[in-house]
């Protein structure tokens, strides 16, 4: 039976959304929207009680101690599914840091056509943690022994993957004694599907211990190496002003949206669009140049580095398509809907795949090469080019929302203490004397059976008002962003006095956005560098910190949920979870989801919870911030202890009469 059909309002939190939604119902066309309408979930997979690893299943245990054919418990088929998620999330976000690394080599031996190093320094710094010598020696050199190094470790089969020695002392020590530093990238990857195979590990406890050791793989191993090179090659991002929403689209020039992960591509992608060969080819063709978007992480790398414009986030990418205004929607890798070619075949809009990994049926397929980098790009957009003249009715929303984003964690300690103190100290300092409470990541995806953007943004308002200091990457940066929380000092008036405090002294918004999905290694590297600091305890689970993925739905958000457990943080999720079972009526069927959270915080510090209830998330969010708090030993939260100087203060002199205005002033009542 299907669900009941919900309103735009209730199906999107974003105008701009809704308005494509009225379009796309006038269209007569599907979205992922209305198909999550029309497609109930199953009930019972959907609780993580259904398994299908073997040709004698499926198998769905529904009744109190029922076993699948070969005898498997619940509890085992259950973290025999989360695991697999967890390697599958791990293996996407390691591979586009393999791939980055290939780029990195390649750069580095002068086979590319296009690419330069950037930035140096952080190429420097980076080598330097692994005592790679900078010395006298060339960038190519230094990066050439970066990328060997780092290559390596998808193969290593036995040790440790190198990244890992830039978490705190201790926790690598807590890694060490329970076992789950990972040997190699792929080697954990690979073990945990073969752990998972019929008639393997069927201890639940060991299948999620070595879940660990997967999701740790992908944040101190593959989406580290990712964010690095990244950064090495393309710049490390530091604010600049954007913009986000369907409203960037131009009517009068050649839109081409590029949408999936990877930067390589979309990097040249800007650079070819400002050649000015392509801009006179968009132009004889009748548009005034082309102009490129972005979605999902695509969108975040190109926004953070080049200020090319978000388009919107993993639910807008079918919604760009409705506007009949895009001539050609590139993709590469990860988070790209099925649905994209069958839509897009409704307009002009040509749908072009570009990785060797990732094709869908009744696209366009360019394969990119990095060794062609700039003439594939080009030829790319010749091709969007080629199809303006074929565009029929537009309906582009006229709205969008500035930000400012590109907060690495580089440029936050540049922002607290300047180039030559560079320091977290004044973070540390704002958050032990309670102006900040505490500090939130909200990060992750969309998911079209909750309302888009909504959880998201609800929460990031409700903690600003406590205080709270927000960091957000992914498709949650770019929510809050639509909504304008990314912008400097708007929405300020909305800020805890004490967070205010601060965000005026340094000059930073409220909600900082840090990136992409794989940058939130950038946010283990600021918690890191916290610990380091002093004063807020020695090991990352002692921060006053939770990471949040209110509206989560990839397998890549719950391999980032472990490594962040893994490395001490709460971490809560909403929607619904994938081993919830139905304890109401089947005995024993949320042991795992009760294991993720007390077994795995009494060894890491950190727990997974699933809370459906935004209220009850933020609750449970200032609960713990409020428990670490006390351990240790810092002052309780006041709300009324902070806010009476910077600009607050002057607010409330500017209410005064002249007389009183001046005396508070200059301490003297002038004529
Ligand atoms: S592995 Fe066991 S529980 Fe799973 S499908 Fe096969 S028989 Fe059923
Ligand atoms: S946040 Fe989720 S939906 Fe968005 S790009 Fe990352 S994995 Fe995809």
């Amino acid at each position: 039976m299907a669900k009941e059909k919900r309103s735009y309002e209730e199906k999107t939190a974003d105008p701009a959304a809704q308005e494509m939604l009225i379009r796309a119902d006038e269209l007569g066309i599907g979205t992922a929207f209305s198909r999550a309408d029309d497609m109930v979930p199953c009930n019972i997979g959907g609780a993580g009680m259904c398994c299908k690893l073997c040709g004698m299943g499926p198998c769905r245990l529904t009744k109190d101690g029922q076993t699948g054919v070969c005898g498997a418990t619940i509890d085992t088929i259950q973290a025999r599914n989360l695991i697999r998620a967890i390697a599958a999330g791990s293996a996407a976000h390691s591979d586009h840091g393999r791939d980055m690394a290939f780029t990195l080599k390649a750069v580095a031996n002068g086979e590319t056509e296009g690419y330069v190093i950037r930035d140096v320094a952080k190429l420097r710094v980076v080598a330097s943690k692994y005592d790679i010598p900078i010395e006298k020696r060339s960038p190519q050199e230094i990066a050439n022994d970066l990328a060997d190094l780092y290559l390596s470790q998808f193969g290593q089969q036995r040790g440790k993957i190198a990244p890992v020695i830039r978490a705190p002392k201790k926790r690598q020590q807590l890694w060490e004694e329970q076992n789950v530093i990972p040997r190699g990238i792929d080697r954990e990857v690979v073990e945990a599907l073969h752990r998972t195979h019929i008639g393997d590990d069927q201890d639940p406890v060991h299948i999620l211990q070595h879940a660990i050791r997967t999701g740790l793989a992908d944040g101190w191993g593959g989406s580290m190496i990712a964010t690095d090179v990244a950064d090495i090659l393309f710049g490390t991002p530091a604010p600049l002003l954007g913009q986000a929403n369907l409203g960037v689209l131009k009517d009068d020039m050649v839109n081409v949206v590029v949408h999936g992960h990877e930067p390589t591509l979309s990097e040249m992608i800007v650079a070819a669009s400002q050649d000015p060969e392509i801009i006179a080819y968009a132009q004889s063709k009748g548009a005034k140049g082309v102009n490129l978007s972005g979605i999902c992480c695509t969108a975040n790398e190109i926004l953070m580095r080049q200020g090319i414009p978000a388009a919107g986030n993993f639910l807008h990418q079918e919604l760009s398509i409705l506007t009949g205004a895009v001539e050609a929607m590139v993709v590469d890798v990860q988070c790209i809907m099925q649905a994209l070619v069958d839509l897009a075949s409704n307009f002009h809009t040509q749908i072009i795949t570009t990785s060797p990994k990732v094709k869908l049926k009744g696209a366009t397929h360019i394969e990119f090469d990095e060794h062609h980098a700039l003439t594939i790009a080009k030829q790319i957009l010749r091709t969007a080019i080629d199809n303006y003249p074929k565009r029929g009715a537009i309906h582009i929303p006229q709205i969008t929302e500035e930000l400012t984003p590109g907060f690495s964690h580089e440029y936050i300690n540049y922002m607290l203490g300047g180039s030559y103190r560079a320091s977290f100290r004044p973070l540390n300092d704002a958050i032990m004397s309670g102006r900040i409470r505490g500090v939130a990541a909200i990060v992750g995806c969309n998911n079209p059976r909750s309302k888009q953007d909504y959880l998201h943004t609800y929460v990031t308002q409700e903690l600003l008002k406590q205080d709270v200091l927000i960091v957000e990457t992914g498709c949650g940066a770019i929510a809050a962003a639509k909504l304008g929380l990314l912008l400097g000092e708007a929405g300020l008036d909305k800020v805890g006095a004490g967070l205010r405090e601060v965000c005026e002294t340094v000059g930073i918004p409220p909600v900082l956005h840090m990136g992409s999905c794989v940058d939130n290694t950038r946010i283990l590297t600021v918690l890191t560098q916290m610990v380091e600091e002093g004063g807020l305890g020695d090991d990352i689970d002692k921060i006053p910190a939770v990471g949040l993925a209110p509206e989560w739905m990839s397998e890549k958000a719950l391999a980032i949920a472990t490594y962040c457990v893994a490395s001490g943080a709460y971490v809560i999720f909403g929607g619904s979870s994938p081993v919830s079972g139905m304890p109401d009526r089947v005995e024993d069927s949320d042991i795992i989801l009760r294991y993720i959270s007390e077994g795995w915080e009494e060894i890491y510090g950190g727990k997974l919870e699933f809370i459906k209830d935004p209220d009850e998330m933020i609750r449970q969010t200032l609960a713990h911030i409020d428990k670490k708090r006390a351990a240790l030993g810092l002052p309780e939260y006041d709300p009324g202890r902070f806010g009476r100087s910077g600009d607050n203060r002057m607010l409330e002199v500017e209410q005064l009469p002249l007389k009183a205005r001046r005396e508070a002033l200059y301490g003297v009542a002038a004529d």
